[in-house]
């Protein structure tokens, strides 16, 4: 009898033993933080905001996996990028975050850095974005007075604005650690998908919104935020209508935030290190980069692009079914640094009697390609920054009394052209561009911004999570079933001589 009672304990056992293994590794997929079972290399193509961040969430949720970022340029930030001069911090790409974007604010908490905006709880307040003054080419436009002479227009934009910033919101709690592959899926937490497919004109202008207000302050904000107008989609205008509800950036600057990510993970990170090929491999990739006047390689289990795609010029081997990616537009965006005793005001207006603000936006409706000047005091000098859509340094001449120009920067690709989308996701690049190969930079078809790098980046590092579990599932389970034979055996044999 002792033997029957053996084999049942046995079978029992296994049976526990494979259920166990089951459970675990389905609570190991789900749980917030867990540790993988495997030790995955990623690669990450780009030391942005989205690179980075993609290493430090990795390391998060996937501890035992090694990354390595490499970065063409000879610096990390990608269009994060502050410089210092004259002992002043200048800002060359990136701004500030608005309040919906969580994660960016949350990193920055991680990081133990100080923030110039507060978290509040509550309904979301519309805060007016104009502000500012818009020069059309031959006139000052102060844009407060026009929001203020468009009161109805300006209920429009509030009611509209205030439901997106609720949506975003939605977006962010509905999806939790939820994975997306795809941006249609992104979109429908929150049901965000119709407005990347509108165009921004249409929508604005049947909704009751007065054409003046449009082209004198909508217009002129959306050139500042996303060097585009009225043709953009609509998803992007409200990105602009709600930048100053919680706007915020680090104390110091934003470049801060990068320098601490890059230190908080383990990734190695190689400078000067331009990725040139990605090779489907049976098991994984072989990435093919050039460092140094010299052409390398390495194995890559997984490999993430946090950088626009476009922009990589990658050539990608061996895919089922090959890549082939919508290209995008994209704006160039130019940035000086001018130190000089003052404007010419007659430049910009041809009243002599008028002042011209420290902060002047530029409106599509005139030529120049000017976007944004913003200016403060260094010494007896005032230092300019100039942002255009084309080389400027002629105009600058004029512009101001006595320039010189300290600093310059040519962004190739500044910011996307956001156009409609079509309806059913077509025109979306792809979140999953082959197994294992993640596209950060997809979330610039909709939101030109840094919270969309970090939202792609963290959903790659969750994709890796689970793709680098089920493996170590697997693994497991291949792992026990030497043992499950020899259960299996001894039990055979304990019964034979049982009976
Ligand atoms: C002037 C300007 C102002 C902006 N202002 C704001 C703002 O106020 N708020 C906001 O939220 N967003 C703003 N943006 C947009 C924001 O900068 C981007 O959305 C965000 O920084 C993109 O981050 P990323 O990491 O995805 O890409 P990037 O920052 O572009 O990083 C990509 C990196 O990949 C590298 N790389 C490319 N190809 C290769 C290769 N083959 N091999 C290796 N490395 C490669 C690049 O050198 C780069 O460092 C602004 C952009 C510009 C240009």
């Amino acid at each position: 009898m002792l033997p029957t009672r053996m084999f049942l304990l046995w079978i029992s056992l296994l049976f526990f033993c494979i259920t166990m293994q089951n459970v675990l590794c389905k609570l190991t997929v789900d749980a917030t933080s867990t540790s993988s079972l495997s030790n995955p290399t990623v690669v990450i193509v780009g030391s942005g905001i989205g690179g980075t961040s993609c290493a430090y969430y990795l390391k998060k949720m996937v501890p035992n996996a090694s990354a390595i970022i490499l970065e063409t340029d000879s610096r990390i930030g990608g269009r994060v990028y502050d410089v210092k001069i004259d002992g002043e911090v200048f800002v060359i790409g990136v701004y500030s975050w608005a309040g919906y974007h969580q994660y960016v604010r949350e990193l920055v908490n991680e990081m133990g850095l100080d923030r110039t905006d507060r978290d509040f709880d509550g309904e979301p307040n519309f805060v007016s974005p104009f502000t500012f003054t818009a020069w059309n080419g031959t006139h000052l436009i102060d844009t407060r007075e026009i929001a203020t002479a468009h009161e109805e227009s300006m209920d429009i934009l509030e009611n509209g604005t205030v439901d997106f910033y609720v949506r975003m919101e939605d977006n962010y709690a509905l999806r939790g650690y939820e994975t997306f592959s795809e941006m249609e899926e992104f979109l429908s937490y929150g049901a965000l998908g119709q407005w990347p497919t509108l165009e921004s004109r249409q929508y604005y202008t049947d909704g009751g919104v007065h054409l003046e207000l449009q082209d004198l302050a909508m217009e002129p904000l959306q050139k500042l935020i996303n060097s585009q107008g009225m043709e953009g989609h609509v998803f992007s205008m409200y990105t602009s209508l709600s930048m100053e509800m919680g706007r915020g950036r680090v104390v110091g600057g934003n470049l801060k935030l990068i320098d601490a990510l890059a230190e908080a993970t383990s990734a190695d990170v190689f400078l000067n290190s331009t990725v040139t090929t990605v090779e489907r491999l049976s098991d994984g990739f072989n990435v093919v980069y050039q460092r140094e006047n010299e052409q390398r390689e390495m194995y890559a289990d997984y490999v993430v692009i946090a950088a626009p795609l476009e922009a990589t010029d990658i050539n990608f081997q061996n895919f089922d079914p090959p890549v082939s990616q919508p290209s995008r537009n994209w704006y160039a965006s130019y940035v000086y640094v001018v130190a000089a005793e003052g404007y010419n005001k007659e430049y910009f207006t041809n009243d002599p009697g008028r002042d011209v603000p420290g902060f002047v936006v530029g409106t599509p409706g005139e030529s120049s390609g000017l976007v944004f000047i913003t200016s403060k005091n260094v010494a007896d000098l005032i230092y300019y920054t100039v942002t255009t859509t084309r080389n400027f340094t002629v105009d600058i001449e004029d512009m101001f009394i006595n320039p010189s120009i300290r600093f310059e920067h040519h962004w190739k690709f500044g910011h996307p052209v956001l156009e409609p989308q079509s309806a059913g996701g077509a025109s979306y690049q792809d979140v999953v561009l082959s197994p294992g190969l993640y596209n950060i930079g997809v979330m610039n078809d909709v939101m030109s911004q840094m919270e969309g790098s970090v939202i792609a980046a963290r959903n790659a590092a969750l994709l890796i999570k689970q793709e680098s579990l089920s493996v170590s599932c697997a693994i497991s389970f291949i792992q026990i079933v030497p043992a499950i034979i020899i259960i299996i055996f001894t039990s055979m044999w304990i019964f034979i001589i049982d009976i």
